[in-house]
């Protein structure tokens, strides 16, 4: 499942490709990729808009229209965005340029698929169809995201501070915590794990334990583990494979995530896996400390 990572690496590769670029047509393929909206009505308000840049805000893609017009891109569980030249496909997820026989697999995935004015296409692709577009005024961008979508990991606000009364009075653990998108967002299963590792804090911390040292150290994890992701060009892929049967780069730099039984990388003991909400949790029993819950609630 893309991560911010992921979706950072897609709107870095792609933007160059992109920015300037007329859309000459968007054809919906799908009914579910822009419900409510129907197919052709999101095409026809599409066609004919300049492409000002793409970007990202959590994990939602940003592609940013003339008119001051946003058409947002959710990539939820197998979504992919890739740039197509003849029968060459560009796959920021992959890291490089597909070849042949990979064009028909991502054809079949094809969602919804866009036509430039130089001849390329930029395929929306999605095995699973839960990924979704919807276009706004950016006038009401903000607004959209408000409760949804919270502080931006890679921003200057995202502070031990901000963190701290983020996490004030919460007693869910911290895995959980980190996954809740209204808080911090962006980041996902693989890379709570890493962060907490890195952080050297139990995941079944309550977020509330945290003590000031506790949250410096979780901010700055988190931090190094997106960007030691967006180094890696993304390329995570959690418990999907694509229609390769691949994997992504990242997988190999992993910490913890997904290397149960294996040796921690720094105290060389054994990584555990435990579920937490319903999710595949990794971490070392060892290096990462179980705070307690604190005894007094903070004073308002
Ligand atoms: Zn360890």
């Amino acid at each position: 499942m893309p991560e911010l990572p992921e979706v950072e690496t897609v709107a870095r590769q792609l933007e160059p490709e992109l920015e300037g670029r007329r859309i000459e047509e968007l054809e919906v393929l799908d009914g579910r990729w822009s419900r409510p909206v129907p197919p052709e009505e999101l095409g026809a308000a599409v066609a004919g808009a300049t492409i000002e840049g793409l970007g990202r805000r959590g994990k939602y893609l940003l592609l940013g229209l003339d008119g001051e017009r946003t058409l947002v891109m959710h990539l939820r569980m197998t979504g992919n965005l890739v740039l197509v030249e003849g029968d060459e496909v560009l796959d920021p997820s992959e890291g490089r340029r597909l070849y042949e026989g990979e064009r028909s697999t991502s054809a079949r995935h094809l969602r919804a698929r866009f036509l430039l004015d130089d001849g390329r296409e930029v395929w929306f692709t999605d095995p699973r169809r839960f990924g979704e577009a919807f276009l706004i005024e950016n006038s009401g961008l903000a607004e959209r995201f408000v409760g949804r979508v919270g502080i931006e990991p890679l921003s200057p606000e995202f502070t031990p501070e901000a963190l701290g009364a983020m996490a004030a009075g919460r007693t869910a653990p911290l895995k959980s915590f980190l996954l809740d998108q209204s808080g911090v967002a962006g980041v996902g299963n693989i890379y709570a794990d890493e962060a907490l590792y890195r952080a050297r804090l139990h995941p079944l911390s309550p977020a509330g334990s945290m003590k000031p040292e506790h949250l410096q150290a979780l901010r700055d994890g988190v931090v190094a583990a997106l960007e030691a992701g967006i180094d890696a060009g993304g390329s995570s892929i959690d418990d999907y494979r694509d229609g390769r049967g691949e994997k992504g780069t990242m997988q190999e730099k992993f910490l913890v995530h997904t290397r149960e039984g294996e040796p921690c990388p720094s105290c060389a003991g054994e990584i555990v896996r435990i579920v937490v909400g319903g999710r595949s949790t990794y971490f070392c029993p060892s290096c990462q400390v179980r705070l307690r819950r604190r005894p007094r609630r903070r004073a308002k």
